[in-house]
């Protein structure tokens, strides 16, 4: 049956233009294409944490027995564990399947069609495909030349009327983070300010003690990255007082499956492991940086996140993208107007790491 032009104009207009999201491929989809054992795959493009979840986490999982049970709709024990946790009450914290959801919850409740957001670019691609998807129009504004936000250019974009900012700390894929004090002269402005700390246990670096000061203040944070719980999607964020009643209006009841509630409290009860695992991400992102910038065609910059973004010079960055695939190694490959030739290397376990060096001396 010929779809007939009538069906199509009843879907919305806006949707025809969304650019579909660039997610990562499965692991198992690159492992057959470089003819590898997918154990064989040394996976560095997507931020994970390579040490997996806590044991804790697997165990807990393994013994619930209440899974035909509906989940808690409003995670009452994960968000009281949560306010140990961050020090901010739990009445201002919800629950998303991932902060990927609460970015989009925070669309649903101030961006419309024709609407504005303001992204720092370059920064994490969620935020424009979100904003799109809901019909908003997203106002880029370039970092400096050391990805640093530029103030002035993003207070001016602000002022045409934009309902929102996003500002990622440590920044996808940058690694770097943003001041405090650049984030309190944009809580001045009259926008909603969305501080996305989803690397926040890799920087150490947080605003969340504003929110309970600035009615504009939204801070989300992921058990995605450091918590090695990607696979089963769990975030939060801090929002003000006045945002959570209408935010609990519009989510949907039971957004967080009883699993990522559970493996989400076991990773807050195993802290020590976990911390354990965020010092050697760390201590392995130094020495890797130090290899990395011993290679002549690579300009890695500081990270304060689990990775690290390389410039690459008098080389094409997608050969070196592909050689590294052909060889089992995944990474991400950028070649925007603003990362040109580019590429973003996850920090892996040292063995992994180690080998990926071997690979890029051998390539470049
Ligand atoms: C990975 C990432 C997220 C997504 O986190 P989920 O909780 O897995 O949805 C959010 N923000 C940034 C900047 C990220 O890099």
């Amino acid at each position: 049956m010929k779809l007939s032009d009538d069906l199509r104009s009843l879907m919305k207009p806006h949707v025809a233009s969304v650019k579909p999201y660039r997610y990562i491929t499965p692991p198992e989809a690159s492992a057959e294409e470089a003819h590898l054992p997918v154990d064989r795959i040394i996976k560095l493009d997507g931020n994970e944490n390579p040490y997996g979840c806590s044991p804790k986490v697997r165990k807990a999982l393994e013994e619930y027995s209440s899974y035909h049970i509906y989940p808690d709709s409003e995670q009452r024990q994960l968000r009281e564990r949560l306010q140990e946790y961050t020090g901010i009450s739990s009445e201002l914290t919800v629950v998303g399947s991932g902060s990927d959801e609460l970015i989009d919850l925070i669309m649903r409740l101030f961006v419309g069609p024709g609407d504005t957001v303001v992204n720092c670019v370059p920064t994490f691609g969620m935020y424009p495909f979100s904003t799109q998807s809901w019909g908003g129009r997203i106002l880029n504004v370039p970092r400096n030349e050391t990805f640093g936000i530029d103030l002035d250019a993003t207070k001016r974009a602000i002022c045409t009327g934009a309902k929102v900012i996003f500002i990622a700390s440590p920044n996808n894929p940058t690694g770097n983070t943003a001041s405090v004090a650049d984030i309190c002269e944009l809580l001045d402005t009259p926008v909603m300010v969305v501080v996305d700390e989803a690397y926040y246990e890799f920087s150490g670096k947080t605003a969340i003690h504003l929110v309970q000061e600035h009615d504009n203040l939204v801070v989300l944070r992921t058990f995605s990255k450091w918590a090695g719980l990607a696979g089963l999607r769990v975030g939060y964020g801090i929002f003000p007082h006045w945002v959570i009643s209408y935010l609990t209006t519009v989510k949907p009841p039971y957004n967080v499956n009883a699993a990522a509630q559970l493996a989400a409290i076991e990773s807050l009860s195993d802290l020590a492991y976990l911390a354990g695992t965020i010092t050697s991400i760390i201590s392995e992102r130094q020495r890797l940086l130090e290899e990395i910038k011993t290679i002549d065609c690579f300009k890695p910059w500081p990270s304060e996140a689990n990775f690290i973004l390389c410039g690459v010079s008098g080389q094409d960055a997608r050969d070196i993208y592909l050689a590294l695939k052909s060889r089992g190694i995944l990474v991400r490959y950028f070649d925007t107007p603003l990362l040109r030739n580019y590429i973003r290397i996850s920090i892996g376990k040292p063995e992994q790491n180690k080998a990926l060096v071997a690979a890029l001396r051998e390539i470049c």
